[in-house]
């Protein structure tokens, strides 16, 4: 067991305990969920360390399923799997659960399952476990990056609880710790692995960040569009109605009497049918009398007859203007008689300068008109506020949580400066959020594993190409010298080595070669007197002569398609074929006169000379024995009678042995 690191490992349950202790009074559950992923692995690194590799490999499984779970719903599209299935599935787990709830971190969850992979190859060279670490270690620190510049948009969730990310770099170190030796008996390989698989982990993590910002940008510009359209289409409408009304009040500058209900019910329902939000269209008399209303429904018909003057202070200067200057006169957002927030525009009546006949008063709600405004948007996912400076006058806000994407219009309703505020829910803004960062991290990761787990391997598999050339190299040349030492001592075997001629055995072999050949001659030559020269002139001397003789020997023998051999000591042989005994006698005796002319001394000046005996088999088998023994009399004859001289032994006849 690794002491120091199971040490290690033991301590990272330290930040793991103080972050339960500080998750916070909602008690978050994505960072309680994070927090006990985290424990598990540190569990199962403890149980690896002390030898329990079944259960830890048990419990890196449990903990990789809902990390798998996470990382696919970060990376799977919304046409393939929405949102609301996902929210679905773990409402299967828990009631009113949803997959933001509980989901780690997006960069936390990516962390974590590296580890489990570490854990369970025990962090081995030749599976990446170098860069795994290192990419862990990265990651760490973009979550830190991110955390820290508060650019961690809570849109989507990438960095982890700092008591997660403290308890991941201390079990990273205990991971190192227990793998650093075995990495050293590779470091050539590793490095060449790392390096470039190292940078592509790199460049993958700067591509996500920077495709990350792209696409929460992109979706906050769609929300500002969104807001602008809205607010574009209301002002829009509200000119429209106003310029509507005008055309309703200059049909009753037609009139000299103020008009009959009847009358004033058939114009305005014309005009209030396509403007809904209007809380009436009413008929001022000039003592800002409201006479006539329309529609005339029970909230409408309880302020008719009142005095505007009197009973709405806040919109006497606008009701004047038009009943006094003849101009178009507009409130502020009032509180109208009705008891709803609302904006008048009055518009005068006149039938000349002099005389006016009342006021049109076109009545805007705000509720309503934010109704209006509203049922044109999904209520569930849309947040919408219109309000006048810091006054809300009217909200529709979701049940659901609302993204952090806020934008605000300042609206000119027919001149009232209105802010309307668009806030979408957080769960539509990540239906929308593209998925293709986090696919492009995944899938570049997973490259780049891919890449150092085939650089690693190439460049094992060329050191161990090499060390088997080498290795083959060696053998190549042992094998050589080895058949060039066979070749040596077969070349021995059948050639005496001082004079290089074939010897007693390669003559034998030559014999038997010639068998069937008629007449076969053999002649046999003995130096005279050869101790002389070895006693008077030295061993030296006397191998010199042997050496001359042989060379000599084998030119009279070879010319005439011989074998010339050294039989022995200072005898030599030749095995003529196809010679019959005058012409072997001929070699013979031209063999024994170049001897004695080629000036090879004895101590006292004699020439040296050699006497040879000279026998042919005529006819019959070849008998060695007998031909041998003949030759060698026909030799003993020639010492006999004094030496130097040649010697033919009567041709041989020799019959088939029974
Ligand atoms: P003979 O005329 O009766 O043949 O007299 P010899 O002195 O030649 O007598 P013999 O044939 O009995 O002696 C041969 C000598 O040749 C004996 C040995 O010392 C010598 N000898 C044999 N082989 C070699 C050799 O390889 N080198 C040398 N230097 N001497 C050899
Ligand atoms: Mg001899
Ligand atoms: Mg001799």
């Amino acid at each position: 067991m690794n002491r120091p690191a199971a040490l290690l490992t033991c301590l990272s349950f330290l930040p793991l305990a103080l972050g339960m202790m500080d998750v916070g009074g909602d008690r978050p559950l994505h960072k309680l969920v994070t927090l006990w992923l985290t424990g598990m692995l540190v569990l199962a690194q403890l149980l690896m360390l002390l030898g329990g590799q079944a259960l830890a490999k048990g419990l890196v499984g449990a903990v990789l399923l809902p990390l798998i779970l996470a990382l696919a719903s970060y990376a799977l599209p919304e046409y393939w799997i929405p949102l609301l299935h996902w929210d679905a599935l773990s409402q299967g787990i828990a009631d009113g659960l949803t997959l933001e709830a509980w989901r780690p971190a997006l960069l936390a969850t990516l962390s974590l399952i590296l580890i489990a992979v570490l854990i369970v190859t025990r962090s081995q060279s030749a599976l990446g476990g170098p860069l795994l670490l290192l990419m862990v270690v990265l990651l760490l620190g973009a979550q830190g990056l991110l955390g820290k510049t508060g650019q961690d948009a809570p849109l989507l969730r990438t960095a982890a609880d700092s008591w997660v990310m403290l308890a991941t770099a201390i079990l990273v170190m205990s991971l190192a710790l227990v793998a650093l030796p075995g990495w050293r008996h590779h470091a050539a390989p590793l490095r060449r692995a790392l390096v470039p698989s190292l940078a592509l982990v790199l460049g993958v993590l700067m591509l996500w960040y920077h495709q990350k910002e792209i696409t929460e940008r992109e979706l906050y510009n769609n929300v500002e569009a969104e807001t602008q359209q809205l607010g574009n289409r209301l002002t829009r409408e509200i000119q429209d109605h106003l310029a509507a009304i005008e055309r309703f009040t200059n049909v009753w500058t037609l009139f000299d009497e103020p008009p009959s209900q009847a009358e004033w019910s058939r114009q305005a329902a014309l005009y209030h049918r396509d403007f809904r939000y209007l809380l009436n269209i009413a008929f001022v008399d000039p003592d800002s009398r409201l006479m006539r209303v329309y529609p005339q429904n029970d909230i409408n018909l309880r302020v008719l007859g009142a005095r505007l003057f009197d009973a709405q202070p806040a919109g006497r200067e606008a009701v004047s203007r038009a009943l006094f200057e003849q101009r178009i006169g507009r409130t502020d957002v009032i509180m109208l008689l009705q008891g709803v927030p609302g904006i008048i525009h009055y518009l005068p009546i006149a039938n000349d300068e002099q005389r006016t006949l009342g006021a049109v008063a076109m009545v805007i709600s705000l509720p309503m008109l934010a109704d209006t405004l509203f049922s044109e948007v999904d209520g569930r996912h849309l947040g919408l506020t219109l309000s006048q400076e810091d006054q809300i006058l009217a909200s529709q806000i979701p049940t659901a949580a609302l993204a952090p994407h806020q934008h605000r219009v300042q609206l000119d309703v027919a001149g009232a400066p209105l802010s309307l505020s668009v806030q979408p829910s957080h769960a539509r803004q990540l239906q929308r959020l593209p998925r293709y960062p986090v696919v492009s991290l995944g899938t570049g990761l997973t490259l780049a594993y891919l890449l150092y787990l085939v650089l690693h391997g190439y460049t094992r598999l060329a050191r161990q190409h090499r060390r088997v050339r080498d290795t083959n190299r060696v053998l190549r040349r042992e094998i050589h010298t080895r058949s060039e030492l066979q070749e040596e001592v077969e070349w021995l075997a059948r050639h005496d080595e001082l004079t290089r001629l074939p010897n007693r055995r390669l003559f034998m072999e030559t014999l038997e070669a010639n068998a069937l050949r008629r007449p076969l001659s053999v002649l046999i030559c003995d130096v005279d007197h050869f101790k002389r020269i070895n006693d008077h002139q030295g061993h030296l001397v006397g191998d010199r002569y042997l050496i001359a003789l042989g060379r000599l020997g084998l030119g009279v023998v070879e010319a005439s398609g011989g074998v010339f051999a050294r039989y022995g000591g200072e005898e030599f042989v030749a095995c003529l074929p196809q010679t019959d005994a005058t012409q072997a006698q001929a070699i013979a005796e031209s063999l024994r006169q170049r001897l004695q002319d080629a000036e090879l001394q004895h101590h006292d000046g004699q020439p040296l000379t050699a006497s040879i005996g000279v026998v042919t088999l005529v006819d019959g088998p070849l008998d060695v024995a007998a031909i041998m023994q003949a030759a060698d009399d026909a030799l003993y004859r020639a010492k006999a009678e004094g030496r130097n001289r040649v010697r033919v032994a009567a041709p041989l006849f020799l019959v088939e042995r029974a």
